[in-house]
């Protein structure tokens, strides 16, 4: 599940969990829009809705790509917003937030964030749009956008949650290491 090669078949079967090492690496661009990244897309969807998730980026599926894809109010009539090669402007001020994450469940952590944010990305076809939001959507696009730069809550949490979910963490990181010995 380290895999960041380029290929997206097979298609994504789980969300991956932290400690793994595709959680922390930048992802790279994407470059072609085609059907394989369609289905990426789906796939990413199916899985996000079975976490009960209100976003996901394509490295939680073991893909080093810049991808994610935001529902802030799942709804029968919702439909998620795909992002893809999104940058960022950050405004406001900073607000904290009680976040989880859905590489590491069990934890939720309050981070520190702009409360404005304006964002440019393509969709699906390749097209560019761009967004502006001050409420939760901004606060998941951020979320989302530090999952393609290799940067988890686990990095932005305060010295007081670093304590408070240290044995969690150590845990999963030794969960990890025997699902690694037993796949060598
Ligand atoms: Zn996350």
């Amino acid at each position: 599940m380290t895999d960041s090669n380029p290929e997206f078949e097979p298609p994504p079967t789980r969300i991956v969990l932290y400690p793994d090492p595709v959680l922390t690496s930048p992802a790279s661009p994407v470059t072609a829009f085609d059907g394989e990244l369609h289905a990426l897309v789906e796939r990413m969807i199916e899985l996000m809705r079975e976490a009960e998730g209100v976003g996901l980026a394509a490295p939680q599926v073991g893909v080093s790509r810049r991808i994610f894809i935001a529902e802030p109010e799942p709804g029968p009539e919702s439909v998620p917003v795909v992002f893809i090669n999104p940058e960022l402007e950050l405004g406001g001020v900073l607000e904290p937030f009680e976040e989880g994450c859905l590489s590491i469940p069990e934890v939720r952590v309050m981070v520190r964030r702009p409360n404005v944010v304006k964002i440019r990305a393509f969709d699906l076809d390749g097209h560019p749009f761009e967004l502006e939001d001050d409420d939760f959507p901004a606060r998941v696009w951020q979320h989302e956008f530090d999952h393609l730069e290799g940067v988890l809550i686990t990095d932005r949490m305060s010295p007081r949650d670093r304590l408070v979910h240290r044995k969690r963490l150590k845990s999963m990181r030794e969960d990890f290491e025997d699902i690694e010995d037993i796949g060598r």
